[in-house]
């Protein structure tokens, strides 16, 4: 699947936020290895701690459905009501999750604020020196 593609696909899943408290809307598009797409969007909680990102929900919802293999994901935020920024990296957590499941030197992660523009880093650029299941001999 083309890179531009997926972005669209996180621009639309961006729609779907639930975000009352910070009015910052993200959606994420995760491509598995086998093609098949999932996305996300951040979902907030009054709570605040359970609040969980876009990039994460993606992540879940397929992992939570048997896939183990990613290839890259396209990440589109900003403000609510806005087109979004040109770039909305992950945060630390969801970087650590993507370090669980991906190959931290062939994921890709793609910022962009449409399917133009596409600027795309590797997760290893993004999380140098990054703690994964390889230090506990997995
Ligand atoms: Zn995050």
């Amino acid at each position: 699947m083309e890179y531009g593609e997926l972005m669209k696909m996180a621009v639309t899943a961006r729609q779907s936020a639930y975000m009352p408290y910070s009015h910052f809307a993200v959606g994420a598009a995760l491509l598995c290895s086998d093609g098949s797409v999932y996305t996300g969007s951040n979902i907030e909680n009054a709570a605040f701690t359970p609040t969980v990102c876009a990039e994460r929900v993606a992540f879940f919802k397929a992992v939570s459905e048997g896939k183990r293999g990613f290839a890259a994901i396209a990440v589109a935020g900003g403000k609510e009501g806005e087109a979004p920024d040109a770039l909305v990296a992950p945060c630390g957590v969801c970087r650590q999750v993507m370090m669980e499941f991906a190959f931290p030197k062939t994921f890709d992660i793609i910022l962009a604020g449409s399917s133009e523009n596409l600027q795309v880093y590797k997760l290893s650029e993004i999380l140098p020196l990054g703690f994964g299941p390889e230090n506990l001999g997995r």
